[in-house]
């Protein structure tokens, strides 16, 4: 038996290749895959073989922001185990396997444990290959069945979203505040409607593109600066939070000039690799608490609860697109002037 993935073989090289369809080991799931969300992540190993400081060193499927339908499962894991859900039922997969005994899985920050396997990510290796193919295998403790009412469609969004939920608690109480949001990506985006589930008063987002701060818009956002246009009318002069979600230097050097003194900078975004420049004399100064945010751990459930009461997020999909045209599908990804989260669709065709 054959099926088909999504498979990174080196810089520039994406291909659809047959592979051998996975069988289920103990305590794993067999999971057909329906949709799954083309991140910045899987954009980098295309267009640069790595991200950030993880550099791609054999063929891998790329793929973590999956959605299918439960297949059958292998020795140890079934439907009758702890609310496990039974073959046929429609599930978000929860990309991480923390370790479970680190010093940091300990302390319960799963989110950074040092060992953990993420789903298409080059962080170890071997690789750990991810979820774009039309069937993967995956840990039946990372399976969640959706809550009602959340089509599986933008139940894709939940892992993006969980990264933003989880960028937001670092950043604090934002409960009747001023946040401000650096990048209006897909994940910016995300970050801005996950700062007004919070209860931020108002949120401003920049960016350099009128596209994607029109997405940032349909997101939630009160205001939006062009980032190129500093002297622009909605350019607030103080924010009590920021969330750094452009993964370059210049808007970490925005969200430290605009957070009030003793205030709170989240760098959300992937900088370059090797070393960026940022002007740290207003992190001493100001006494801003500059903190990191990566992946997620308990928000995974957070977010599927938060797309099912919020139709709004479907304007975040620009489109769906099917596997064959899996090069298409990133190329338009890319173009931030065109796109903001762009699904790959693995139904069998
Ligand atoms: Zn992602
Ligand atoms: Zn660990």
């Amino acid at each position: 038996m054959s099926m088909l993935g999504c498979v990174i073989h080196g810089r520039g090289d994406l291909r659809v290749d047959e592979l051998p369809t996975p069988s289920p080991g103990p305590g794993e799931a067999l999971v057909a895959v329906r949709y799954g969300g083309v991140c910045g992540s899987d954009l980098h190993y295309w267009r640069h073989g790595g991200v950030g400081d993880f550099t791609l060193r054999e063929p891998m499927i790329l793929g973590h922001e999956i959605v299918g339908t439960v297949l059958a499962y292998g020795a140890g894991a079934d439907a009758d185990a702890d609310g496990t859900p039974a073959p046929g039922t429609e599930v978000a997969v929860h990309p991480a396997t923390p370790c479970g005994a680190c010093p940091e899985c300990t302390a319960g920050r799963r989110n950074v444990c040092r060992d953990t396997r993420y789903l298409g990510s080059a962080a170890r290796t071997p690789h750990v290959q991810g979820g774009f193919a039309t069937q993967v295998v995956v840990p039946a403790a990372q399976l969640r069945p959706l809550p009602p009412n959340l089509p599986l469609r933008r139940a894709a969004l939940a892992e993006p979203l969980s990264v933003a939920l989880h960028a937001v608690r670092r950043a604090g109480d934002v409960r009747g505040k001023h946040v401000l949001v650096t990048g209006a990506g897909p994940i910016g985006c995300l970050v801005v409607a996950a700062a007004k589930a919070a209860g931020a008063a108002h949120v401003t987002a920049t960016d350099l593109l009128p596209r994607a701060l029109e997405y940032a818009v349909a997101a939630g956002a009160d205001s939006t600066v062009r980032a190129d246009e500093p002297s622009s009318s909605g350019r607030p002069s103080e924010v009590d939070a920021a969330v750094e979600a452009s993964g370059v230097a210049a808007g970490l050097d925005t969200c430290l000039r605009l957070v009030r003194r003793g205030g709170v900078v989240v760098q959300l975004g992937m900088l370059p690799p090797g070393q960026s420049a940022f002007p740290g004399n207003l992190v001493v100064s100001r006494e801003i608490d500059l903190r990191g945010a990566f992946r997620f751990d308990e928000e995974f459930d957070d977010a599927l609860q938060l797309l099912a009461t919020a139709p709004h997020f479907d304007q975040l999909i620009s489109a769906t697109i099917p596997l064959a045209e899996a090069e298409s599908a990133f190329t338009l990804a890319a173009d931030r002037t065109k796109s903001c989260k762009i699904l790959l669709d693995f139904t069998p065709h």
